[in-house]
Protein backbone atom coordinates (compact mmCIF):
# COMPACT_ATOMS: atom_id res chain seq x y z
CA UNK A 1 0.00 0.00 0.00
CA UNK A 2 0.79 3.76 -0.85
CA UNK A 3 0.75 6.01 2.00
CA UNK A 4 -0.78 9.11 0.33
CA UNK A 5 -1.38 10.92 3.77
CA UNK A 6 0.53 14.29 4.40
CA UNK A 7 2.36 14.58 7.93
CA UNK A 8 0.36 16.99 10.40
CA UNK A 9 2.81 19.24 11.63
CA UNK A 10 3.61 23.12 13.16
CA UNK A 11 5.28 23.91 10.40
CA UNK A 12 3.15 22.09 7.72
CA UNK A 13 1.91 23.67 4.36
CA UNK A 14 -1.76 24.75 4.24
CA UNK A 15 -4.05 26.06 2.05
CA UNK A 16 -2.31 28.90 0.31
CA UNK A 17 0.17 29.48 3.32
CA UNK A 18 -2.15 31.31 5.85
CA UNK A 19 -0.48 31.24 9.05
CA UNK A 20 -4.35 31.01 10.65
CA UNK A 21 -4.59 28.21 9.04
CA UNK A 22 -1.83 26.45 10.43
CA UNK A 23 -2.11 23.17 12.85
CA UNK A 24 -1.22 24.66 16.90
CA UNK A 25 -0.10 22.21 19.04
CA UNK A 26 0.37 22.88 22.89
CA UNK A 27 1.68 20.69 26.01
CA UNK A 28 -1.34 19.83 27.91
CA UNK A 29 0.25 18.31 30.35
CA UNK A 30 3.79 17.05 31.86
CA UNK A 31 5.81 14.15 33.41
CA UNK A 32 6.53 16.63 36.12
CA UNK A 33 3.09 18.66 36.74
CA UNK A 34 0.64 15.71 35.94
CA UNK A 35 2.59 12.55 35.64
CA UNK A 36 1.71 12.46 32.53
CA UNK A 37 2.01 13.80 28.83
CA UNK A 38 -0.78 15.30 26.97
CA UNK A 39 -0.83 17.00 23.73
CA UNK A 40 -3.79 19.46 22.81
CA UNK A 41 -3.86 20.21 18.47
CA UNK A 42 -5.74 22.92 17.78
CA UNK A 43 -6.50 22.60 13.50
CA UNK A 44 -8.54 23.44 11.06
CA UNK A 45 -10.82 20.31 9.81
CA UNK A 46 -9.51 21.00 6.11
CA UNK A 47 -5.56 20.34 7.50
CA UNK A 48 -3.56 18.36 4.87
CA UNK A 49 -4.99 15.48 3.53
CA UNK A 50 -8.61 15.96 3.92
CA UNK A 51 -12.14 15.08 2.60
CA UNK A 52 -14.91 17.63 1.89
CA UNK A 53 -18.32 16.94 2.36
CA UNK A 54 -21.72 18.79 0.68
CA UNK A 55 -21.54 20.74 3.75
CA UNK A 56 -18.47 22.51 2.84
CA UNK A 57 -20.16 24.93 0.14
CA UNK A 58 -23.99 23.84 0.27
CA UNK A 59 -25.99 25.02 3.17
CA UNK A 60 -28.33 22.36 3.37
CA UNK A 61 -25.57 19.52 2.32
CA UNK A 62 -24.80 16.64 3.61
CA UNK A 63 -22.25 16.28 6.92
CA UNK A 64 -20.03 13.54 7.47
CA UNK A 65 -22.70 11.89 10.02
CA UNK A 66 -24.64 11.14 6.46
CA UNK A 67 -21.92 9.83 4.28
CA UNK A 68 -20.92 6.04 3.46
CA UNK A 69 -17.26 5.52 4.75
CA UNK A 70 -17.55 3.15 1.03
CA UNK A 71 -17.42 6.40 -0.93
CA UNK A 72 -13.79 6.79 -0.41
CA UNK A 73 -12.89 3.12 -0.06
CA UNK A 74 -12.70 1.06 -3.17
CA UNK A 75 -12.00 1.28 -7.27
CA UNK A 76 -10.15 4.38 -8.23
CA UNK A 77 -8.25 5.75 -10.90
CA UNK A 78 -5.29 7.67 -11.06
CA UNK A 79 -4.33 10.28 -13.95
CA UNK A 80 -1.03 12.03 -14.65
CA UNK A 81 -1.65 15.66 -15.99
CA UNK A 82 1.35 16.63 -14.48
CA UNK A 83 2.03 18.60 -17.82
CA UNK A 84 -1.12 20.91 -16.92
CA UNK A 85 0.40 24.67 -15.51
CA UNK A 86 -2.38 26.42 -14.17
CA UNK A 87 -6.01 24.16 -14.12
CA UNK A 88 -7.33 21.08 -15.35
CA UNK A 89 -10.12 21.93 -18.20
CA UNK A 90 -13.09 19.85 -19.72
CA UNK A 91 -10.63 19.80 -23.00
CA UNK A 92 -7.81 17.91 -20.26
CA UNK A 93 -9.45 15.06 -19.53
CA UNK A 94 -12.86 14.63 -22.39
CA UNK A 95 -10.82 12.23 -23.65
CA UNK A 96 -9.92 9.97 -20.71
CA UNK A 97 -11.42 6.75 -19.65
CA UNK A 98 -13.68 8.20 -16.94
CA UNK A 99 -16.48 6.09 -15.67
CA UNK A 100 -18.87 6.28 -13.63
CA UNK A 101 -18.85 4.74 -9.88
CA UNK A 102 -14.74 5.18 -10.50
CA UNK A 103 -12.88 7.96 -7.99
CA UNK A 104 -10.62 10.04 -9.90
CA UNK A 105 -7.34 11.56 -8.68
CA UNK A 106 -5.45 13.78 -10.63
CA UNK A 107 -1.81 13.89 -10.19
CA UNK A 108 -0.02 17.08 -11.14
CA UNK A 109 3.16 18.79 -11.11
CA UNK A 110 1.52 20.25 -7.29
CA UNK A 111 3.13 17.06 -6.59
CA UNK A 112 6.68 17.72 -7.51
CA UNK A 113 6.61 21.27 -6.35
CA UNK A 114 5.18 19.58 -2.87
CA UNK A 115 1.64 21.85 -3.24
CA UNK A 116 3.87 25.02 -1.78
CA UNK A 117 2.74 27.25 -4.21
CA UNK A 118 -0.36 29.37 -4.24
CA UNK A 119 -0.88 29.35 -7.32
CA UNK A 120 -1.48 25.56 -7.15
CA UNK A 121 -2.87 23.78 -10.46
CA UNK A 122 -6.76 22.95 -9.54
CA UNK A 123 -9.95 21.59 -11.09
CA UNK A 124 -11.87 24.12 -13.33
CA UNK A 125 -15.56 24.43 -12.98
CA UNK A 126 -15.67 22.91 -16.85
CA UNK A 127 -14.30 19.91 -15.97
CA UNK A 128 -15.89 19.22 -12.81
CA UNK A 129 -19.10 19.42 -13.98
CA UNK A 130 -18.06 16.92 -17.05
CA UNK A 131 -17.36 14.35 -13.92
CA UNK A 132 -20.77 15.26 -11.62
CA UNK A 133 -22.37 14.19 -14.97
CA UNK A 134 -20.31 10.93 -15.50
CA UNK A 135 -21.88 9.66 -12.06
CA UNK A 136 -17.92 9.29 -10.58
CA UNK A 137 -18.02 8.64 -6.30
CA UNK A 138 -15.18 11.28 -5.94
CA UNK A 139 -12.44 13.18 -6.76
CA UNK A 140 -8.86 13.43 -5.96
CA UNK A 141 -6.07 16.28 -6.43
CA UNK A 142 -2.82 16.98 -5.01
CA UNK A 143 -3.35 20.15 -3.97
CA UNK A 144 -4.72 21.67 -0.34
CA UNK A 145 -7.37 23.24 -2.42
CA UNK A 146 -9.46 21.43 -5.41
CA UNK A 147 -10.07 25.45 -6.61
CA UNK A 148 -8.53 28.43 -6.17
CA UNK A 149 -9.56 32.22 -7.04
CA UNK A 150 -13.26 30.73 -8.75
CA UNK A 151 -15.60 33.18 -7.66
CA UNK A 152 -18.69 31.36 -5.50
CA UNK A 153 -16.29 27.88 -5.79
CA UNK A 154 -18.48 26.95 -8.61
CA UNK A 155 -15.98 23.34 -8.31
CA UNK A 156 -16.70 22.72 -5.37
CA UNK A 157 -20.58 22.86 -5.78
CA UNK A 158 -20.66 20.94 -9.24
CA UNK A 159 -19.02 17.95 -7.30
CA UNK A 160 -20.84 18.51 -4.12
CA UNK A 161 -24.13 18.82 -4.90
CA UNK A 162 -24.57 15.56 -6.70
CA UNK A 163 -22.53 14.25 -3.82
CA UNK A 164 -19.57 13.95 -4.88
CA UNK A 165 -16.66 13.24 -2.42
CA UNK A 166 -13.67 15.58 -3.04
CA UNK A 167 -10.06 14.35 -1.38
CA UNK A 168 -7.54 17.21 -1.48
CA UNK A 169 -3.70 17.47 0.19
CA UNK A 170 -3.51 13.86 -1.19
CA UNK A 171 0.43 13.02 -1.78
CA UNK A 172 0.98 11.11 -4.62
CA UNK A 173 5.30 11.34 -4.91
CA UNK A 174 5.40 7.64 -5.34
CA UNK A 175 1.72 7.22 -6.96
CA UNK A 176 1.96 6.85 -10.90
CA UNK A 177 -1.08 7.06 -13.75
CA UNK A 178 -3.16 3.53 -13.22
CA UNK A 179 -5.74 1.64 -11.40
CA UNK A 180 -5.89 1.08 -7.16
CA UNK A 181 -8.24 0.91 -4.31
CA UNK A 182 -8.24 3.47 -2.65
CA UNK A 183 -8.59 3.48 1.72
CA UNK A 184 -9.57 6.27 3.02
CA UNK A 185 -10.09 6.39 6.96
CA UNK A 186 -11.36 9.48 8.90
CA UNK A 187 -11.95 9.97 12.48
CA UNK A 188 -15.78 9.29 13.41
CA UNK A 189 -16.53 13.20 13.78
CA UNK A 190 -20.14 13.73 13.47
CA UNK A 191 -22.14 16.64 11.80
CA UNK A 192 -18.99 18.41 10.33
CA UNK A 193 -17.99 19.70 6.94
CA UNK A 194 -14.90 18.24 6.31
CA UNK A 195 -12.81 15.41 8.13
CA UNK A 196 -8.35 14.97 7.92
CA UNK A 197 -7.81 11.12 6.71
CA UNK A 198 -5.43 8.43 6.64
CA UNK A 199 -5.50 7.62 3.27
CA UNK A 200 -3.61 4.64 1.05
CA UNK A 201 -3.43 3.16 -2.48
CA UNK A 202 -2.81 -0.39 -3.65
CA UNK A 203 -1.93 -1.04 -6.73
ZN1 LIG B 1 -11.26 21.15 2.07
Amino acid sequence: MIDITMPITPDMQVYKQRDAKKPHFEVAATFEENGVYETKLTFNLHTGTHIDFPLHTLKEGASSTNHDIMDYIGDATVFDLSHLEEKITLKDIADLNIEADDFIIFKTSNTVRHNQATDFVYLAHDAASYLADKGIRGVGIDALGIERNQPNHPTHDALLEKGIIILEGAVLDKVSEGKYTLMCFPMKIDNVEALPVRAFLQP
